[in-house]
């Protein structure tokens, strides 16, 4: 077996090395440094994150940096300004007993001035990302005329995250002399037009099983009206209760509107555009970086960026106008060996492009119904109570309440309390799903006119639609209280379960009005109703309830008040 101590490398890098608590060389560094070492060839190096690349690449480009020569003879260029920073902090540990070794990372996002100035200062190795670099060598702040080596780690993210102009730009200014190194944990076709155009016989390493990249995703579609786009997210949401989830639109309008509409909703979302500053941008990063943001929708470009790894689903809230776009979308999930879905969610008009996709791809794609409202409450539903069923409870602390709540729970038996504690947090779907339409028969129905003037934005309609009124079993109310008196939906329910202590009654239409509103009640609760909503008040105000009349034409007029959910 190799060592270290064997490989080549001078005293004070192998101190560096050491102090590290590297014992023994990883396989990729096994093979990759003698071949850098012993030969000229270029290198491609397929491998997953975790097996050493760093210092296979970095080690043998340290030992050879001559350090009376000031100007740049290696650059390494990375995806991310988390992996640039990493690089350049690892290989300054490398060299760290080594005099007059610069190395300067430089990267998007931070003031472009400071970096100028660091590499005024003398930088024999650069870490970059692509974006960055170019700017710097187009401002001619960086010099890479006379570089030895270029290391493209990440290839394949790179390519994923766009960057593609970006590497033929640096590549291109680059000496032929040089040698270039590739990483890769996959060889999609972006990566071997690289290594075909840039590179000279390159000898190919292979460490592991290659990562299989474009295997563990799994494309799907869903074929829906183009007005159903949003209601359609929604429910892709919904059915996907651990979501962590990247929606891409087309337009910096479309993404505010997409995000604005889940975050009415009570999703945990937000939106990534080219109208943020950096400072907004980072907050929001920063956010859905923690996993406080479920769902971050971007435009392509404010992707670009984007350094998260364990995405699991990429949603199309439409299919970009260019089908390469969307092997960039979906390479954002399904990373670093692990699974993801990408989704598309498709019209009748962009149709004709999936197969278009799945040629470019390789793959197919799983046309599936979207889930409708029932499979969604089951999905949410199961999930709730596994939550409740593995919930930590912390005895000490919740000890001294339980006397005080058993008291107040006396009166319920033991279903009756789960009955109301899986109502409590389930209702808003229950309520919200009820009647919701099914989008698949709505899709395949012959094609709507209104399809065509539609570009996904609006339609929250039809899937509110909730029972008209007029029903036979229901009893409809007059209350004297209205939207003036900041009456929502939910007030009068809380009002009906509160006063009646029954959460078991059936609530139909609530229509807000400016100074009263109309509530209908199961007809069987209507003298409860009565009796209980009686001498009561609302915000200091006397409430009255009165029967009202069916008057189906005249209730036709009155606005319906949206009842929000989540
Ligand atoms: P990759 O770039 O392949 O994802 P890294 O170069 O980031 O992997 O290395 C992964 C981890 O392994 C790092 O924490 C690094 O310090 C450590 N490492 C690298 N080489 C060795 C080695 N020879 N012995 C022990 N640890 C190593
Ligand atoms: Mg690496």
């Amino acid at each position: 077996m190799l060592t270290f101590n064997t490989m080549g490398f001078s005293p004070n890098l192998l101190k560096g090395i050491k102090e590290l608590g590297f014992q023994n060389p990883t396989p990729i560094q096994e093979k990759i440094i003698p071949l850098v070492f012993e030969t000229e060839n270029d290198i491609v190096g397929l491998a997953q994150t975790g097996t050493g690349k760093t210092a296979a690449f970095g080690l043998p480009i340290i030992e050879q940096i001559d350090i009376n020569n000031k100007s740049v003879q290696a650059l390494i260029l990375a995806p991310t300004r988390e992996l640039c920073i990493q690089i350049s902090k690892d290989l300054q540990n490398y060299s760290k007993h080594i005099k007059g070794i610069h190395v300067v990372p430089v990267y998007g996002g931070a003031p472009i001035e400071v970096q100028i100035r660091a590499l005024k200062r003398g930088a024999q190795i650069i870490t970059a990302t692509p974006g960055r670099m170019l700017d710097l060598i187009k401002r001619k702040a960086a010099n890479i005329t006379n570089i030895k080596t270029v290391v493209l780690d990440e290839a394949d993210e790179m390519l994923n995250m766009g960057f593609r102009d970006e590497l033929d730009g640096i590549l291109e200014k680059s000496p032929e002399s040089k040698r270039t190194l590739l990483f890769s944990a996959t060889m999609p076709r972006e990566v071997a037009r690289i290594a075909n155009n840039y590179m000279n016989n390159p000898v190919e390493i292979t460490v592991g099983k290659q990562n299989a990249g474009a295997e563990n995703i799994r494309h799907i579609y869903y074929l829906v009206h183009a007005r159903d786009r949003f209601i359609a997210l929604k429910r892709i949401a919904d059915i996907n209760p651990d979501i962590y989830g990247l929606v891409f639109c087309r337009t910096r309008m479309e993404t505010k509107d997409v995000a604005d509409k889940l975050i009415k909703n009570g999703y945990n979302a937000d939106a990534l555009h080219g109208d943020l500053s950096q400072a907004q941008r980072d907050h929001v990063m920063k956010r859905f970086r923690e996993k406080s943001l479920q769902m971050l929708v971007a435009t392509d470009v404010a992707a670009r960026g984007i350094d998260v790894h364990d995405i699991s689903h990429v949603i199309n809230y439409n299919l970009p106008e260019e089908n390469e776009i969307y092997t960039h979308r979906s390479g954002r999930t399904g990373r670093a060996g692990k699974s993801g879905i990408s989704i598309a969610i498709v019209n009748h008009r962009e149709k004709n492009k999936i197969p278009q996709i799945e040629k470019l791809i390789n793959k197919k794609f799983e046309k599936l119904p979207v889930p409708s409202g029932a499979e969604i409450c089951n999905k949410q539903l199961y999930k709730l109570i596994d939550k409740m069923e593995n919930v930590e409870v912390d005895e000490a602390q919740i000890s001294p309440f339980m006397d005080t709540v058993n008291n107040k729970l006396e009166w319920l038996s033991k279903e009756q309390i789960v009955k109301r504690f899986v109502s409590l947090e389930f209702n808003r779907f229950l309520d919200y799903y009820k009647n919701a339409p099914d989008l698949n028969k709505k899709a395949e129905e012959k094609k709507d006119k209104r399809d065509k003037r539609d570009s996904g934005g609006r339609g929250d309609r039809g899937d509110r639609k909730r029972r008209r009124g007029g029903d036979e079993n229901f009893t409809r109310f007059f209350i004297n209280i209205g939207k003036k008196d900041g009456v929502i939906p939910k007030n009068i329910i809380g009002m009906i379960n509160d006063n009646t202590n029954d959460r078991d009654i059936n609530i139909g239409t609530i229509d807000l009005l400016e100074s009263f509103s109309f509530f209908e009640v199961e007809e069987k609760h209507t003298s409860k109703i009565l009796k209980s909503l009686k001498n009561i008040d609302y915000k200091g105000r006397a409430v009255r309830v009165d029967i009202a009349e069916k008057r189906e034409d005249h209730r036709r007029k009155i606005k319906k008040g949206k009842r929000r959910m989540r």
